[in-house]
């Protein structure tokens, strides 16, 4: 289980992965319209909570791919995994069945993950909503 966190003001200061929800309301970064789940993992000071501070306020400078996604649409929050692992998170989100829309989105560095962005279909359970994921 994994708290939602719609602003990053709950989120602990702790390094770790996240998963970051974002609607598009138009077609924006190659994507069309949709919802959207991106892993990414903070390491650097202020961990998660800076680093989803930073997803979630606009205007700020497109330095990363996501940011372009974060720019054109509405973040509606993330969930954190202090110390977890983002690959990890988007491979059980492959493994289970959320489409790939751009392979390696967000997961240049990455030579595991086919992308670390995911569609996220209406009414898709997410994994970590399930007690006995761990
Ligand atoms: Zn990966």
């Amino acid at each position: 289980m994994s708290d939602f966190h719609p602003t990053a003001e709950t989120v602990p200061a702790v390094p770790g992965a996240y998963v970051l929800a974002v609607a598009l309301d138009r077609a924006a970064a190659g994507l069309p319209p949709g919802r959207y789940l991106y892993c990414g993992s903070a390491k650097g000071p202020g961990g998660l909570k800076a680093r989803l501070a930073r997803h979630m306020r606009k205007g700020k400078a497109v330095r990363w791919h996501v940011d372009r996604l974060t720019e054109a649409g509405r973040v509606l929050g993330a969930w954190a995994f202090p110390g977890g692992d983002e690959c990890a998170l988007a491979q059980r989100l492959a493994g289970a069945g959320f489409p790939v829309p751009i392979p390696g989105f967000g997961s240049s560095d990455c030579r595991v993950c086919e992308s670390h962005l995911l569609a996220w279909p209406e009414g898709a359970g997410l994994p970590w909503e399930d007690e006995s994921w761990t």
